[in-house]
């Protein structure tokens, strides 16, 4: 059993058991023991591995496709491009690399990454060193500077803790874990029901919902909405609502049970996209998307941005960057260009970002 096990068993054993929500909160962001805040998660040797992780390219385009974002909002200076979760800070590293093509926009910006771990922290401090760009850190979005902003944020609101409801004698209770006779965590549900959630269900259908995803996106689309920007989640999801539990925990590459070990493996829930819409468009913005993380890069410029490195390349390197693009923009198993969705969320007087087709009237 893991430290943060240990504790979260001592814990459950004199105060009673906690939701979901609270155990992922603890497993991930535990200020000692948490997930992230002690290792680098990322690449072939840790756990799991990220689009930006997987090639150059998605950055890259990310930085190009900011540009343009930059130059529909009327070109302001500073401009405040903020990363939510920025891992080991490549996608931003990526970014900004490329944006040096537009001179104008490179030299107006001004970076903030949101994150809460000292240890990812330290590891995006030395890969920005040489960036070029004042980079700042901040544990969370209502610390970042004011002003027009464009954000970015890959894998970070799947991240976020969970709650789930479970249907149990005809009534939705709410997911906790608690202790089992031998001491050991299992999931049980409360006794008391929800009376307010009035969805229909079978015995043990399950409902997700994301408070912290819903109070983040609806805060972000606020600030969007007052000060100007744009900003794009990419994450694995759905993009309706519906049941299913989607709670999963990987180390090591492999689904692993997510009470052994806590703080061990990376704990995750798909993001229910439509929900994040629902919350922003109540704060006021326009929603472009989601759409398949496949289709997005295509559409800015992936195919011709894999022609151009690769022939530049030796012949492996280039067949690495094909490799690379299919694994990102191709929808069969174990490629991420479906399973991964994109979606905007925009102040309602920029047009529509690069890559989406315009929010329809009315919605
Ligand atoms: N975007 C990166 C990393 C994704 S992993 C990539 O694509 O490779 C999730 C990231 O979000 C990590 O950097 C993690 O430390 C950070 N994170 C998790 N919860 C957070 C929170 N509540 N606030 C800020 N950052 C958080």
């Amino acid at each position: 059993m893991s430290a943060l096990g240990d504790e979260i068993k001592a814990m459950i054993a004199s105060e009673g058991p906690i939701t979901l929500e609270r155990y992922m909160e603890l497993a991930l962001g535990h200020p000692e023991h948490g997930y992230y805040m002690g290792r680098d998660p990322f690449g072939a040797a840790g756990d799991f591995i990220t689009a930006p992780e997987i090639s150059q390219m998605f950055g890259e385009l990310l930085g190009l496709w900011a540009a343009e974002v930059w130059a529909s909002m009327g070109r302001p200076r500073p401009i405040r491009l903020i990363e939510l979760g920025p891992g080991r800070g490549t996608m931003m590293s990526d970014a900004l690399r490329a944006a040096r093509i537009v001179p104008d926009f490179r030299s107006a910006i001004d970076v903030t990454l949101v994150e809460t771990s000292p240890t990812l922290a330290e590891i995006q401090h030395e890969t920005l060193l040489t960036s070029g760009a004042p980079v700042g850190w901040i544990p969370s979005l209502a610390e970042a500077p004011q002003g027009p902003a464009i954000v970015l944020a890959n894998e970070f609101l799947d991240a976020l803790p969970a709650r789930q409801y479970v249907r149990s004698g005809g009534r939705w209770r709410e997911r906790i874990v608690r202790l089992d006779k031998s001491g050991e965590l299992e999931f049980a549900v409360t006794r008391e029901s929800e009376p307010f959630i009035l969805a229909s269900g079978e015995e043990g259908d399950v409902l997700e919902v994301n408070p912290a995803a819903h109070r983040l996106v609806f805060e972000l689309a606020g600030r969007l909405v007052k000060q100007g920007g744009v900003a794009l989640f990419i994450d694995y999801g759905h993009a309706f609502t519906g049941l299913g539990n989607t709670l999963q925990a990987v180390r090591a590459h492999r689904m692993v049970d997510p009470l052994v070990d806590a703080g061990e493996a990376d704990l995750t829930a798909h993001v229910d996209f439509a929900a994040m819409a629902r919350s922003a468009r109540a704060a006021g913005a326009a929603i472009y998307g989601p759409i398949d993380q496949g289709d997005f890069l295509r559409s800015i410029g992936i195919d011709g941005r894999t022609r151009a490195l690769a022939e530049r390349a030796s012949p492996d390197r280039a067949a690495e960057f094909e490799v690379a693009r299919q694994r990102l923009v191709g929808k069969n198993e174990g490629e991420m260009g479906a399973f991964f969705k994109v979606m905007a969320i925009a102040n309602r007087a920029i047009a529509p970002p690069p890559g989406f087709e315009p929010d329809p009237p009315g919605s």
